[in-house]
């Protein structure tokens, strides 16, 4: 088999010991002579894998009682459209922090419900750094405030959480379970899971459970959190596959030792490619401001388009796969997810190098 260094940026690499794991269970889950994904919702076999996914995921998030995980469908770009709905009522509007193209992306799909504005953006310097705004200047009708934890296209990550009195929902759609979560800060949290928290096709979404009685009367029952919480994320079939995997996933991060260990490894492996960035001499150049660096995705340049292009095609024979930036920007983007082993980064490391001597 070729070896491969998964670098991909969502959906990225899932651990081996997860695969392996859903593998074995795949003909016969727990002796029920089916797979998970061919159980009925309803059963009491996948009932338990429904109900362990939330529950290690309180018990890793540090999840306080007053708040209620949901397990959703239409990835985190629904939950653009959902929170909206849910909480943009007449006179309300939602403040937005742009800090990358999720950002816009979330307050366009908000626009299309009701009244937005921009809190503070760093757009005009292409997204090098994550905008810093003062919660007093808040309009008085604001209903949220959107935050991006971690900017996937450019690189840059939140590490100053902002105490708002108003409601703060943030996409952790690539950084979730790499980081604690304030929760005093913290109102809605969500994230698709094919990044950091298994596959594509589930979405959590961790919300304060005094905000589901808040929310639209007039909502379509399928787009309520309240809904979906009352009911416990069956209200409709949820995608059991992908929450299985995500189950299984968590269970990794507990073995490994939980979401300190995540974050630990995490700066780890990305001071390994920042170090080569920094000792460059400008051979590869960061996109982020140095305060404003990601851990989970690292963006940079070489000398000129075409150097670029033989980094990714030599790095592509090399068996690394996704080191292209983002199609919007260009450049090359290391992402490095939990699932991404140190020894990949530290090959990717020496290969940078390698490239580095022979090009300059
Ligand atoms: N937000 C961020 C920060 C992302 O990185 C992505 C996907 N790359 C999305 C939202 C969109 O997620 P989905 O494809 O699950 O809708």
């Amino acid at each position: 088999m070729t070896q491969t260094y998964n670098f991909n940026p969502g959906p990225g690499p899932i651990p081996n010991e997860v695969l392996a794991k859903a593998q074995q269970n795949m003909f016969n889950f727990e002796q029920t002579g089916m797979a998970v994904m061919e159980l009925s919702h309803r059963s009491a076999a996948y009932e338990r894998v429904h109900f362990h996914a939330m529950n290690t995921l309180r018990e890793l998030l540090d999840i306080p009682d007053d708040f209620s995980v949901l397990f959703l469908q239409g990835g985190a770009s629904l939950q653009f459209s959902m929170l909206a709905k849910n909480f943009l009522s007449d006179n309300k509007a939602g403040a937005y922090v742009l800090s990358g193209s999720w950002a816009e992306k979330a307050q366009k799909e908000g626009a299309a419900i009701g009244e937005v504005y921009t809190a503070a953006a760093s757009s005009n310097r292409t997204y090098a750094d994550v905008p810093v705004f003062d919660p007093a200047d808040l309009q008085e009708n604001t209903a949220y405030v959107h935050l991006t934890s971690n900017n996937t296209i450019y690189g840059t990550q939140l590490s100053d959480w902002p105490a708002c009195e108003q409601p703060v929902f943030v996409d952790m759609s690539s950084d979730i379970l790499s980081r604690p979560i304030p929760w005093d800060r913290v109102d809605l949290a969500y994230a698709g899971a094919q990044k950091n928290a298994g596959m594509a096709g589930v979405t959590i979404a961790i919300i304060r459970t005094s905000l589901l009685d808040q929310a639209s009367g007039s909502l379509p029952p399928s787009l309520s959190y309240k809904q979906h919480a009352d009911k416990d994320s069956l209200y409709n079939t949820p995608p059991t596959g992908a929450i299985y995997i995500t189950s299984l996933v968590l269970d990794w991060i507990k073995e490994q030792g939980g979401i300190t260990e995540m974050e630990n490894r995490a700066k780890e492996k990305a001071a390994l490619i920042y170090d080569v960035i920094d000792r460059s001499n400008g051979f590869y150049s960061g996109h982020a401001d140095k305060d404003s660096r990601s851990w989970m995705n690292i963006t940079f340049r070489l000398p000129s388009e075409e150097l670029e292009k033989k980094f990714l095609n030599q790095a592509s024979e090399r068996g690394f796969t996704g080191l292209n930036g983002h199609r919007s920007v260009g450049g090359c983007r290391v992402s490095n997810y939990n699932a991404v082993p140190r020894e990949h980064v530290e090959i990717l490391r020496d290969f940078m190098l390698e490239f580095q001597q022979n090009h300059s």
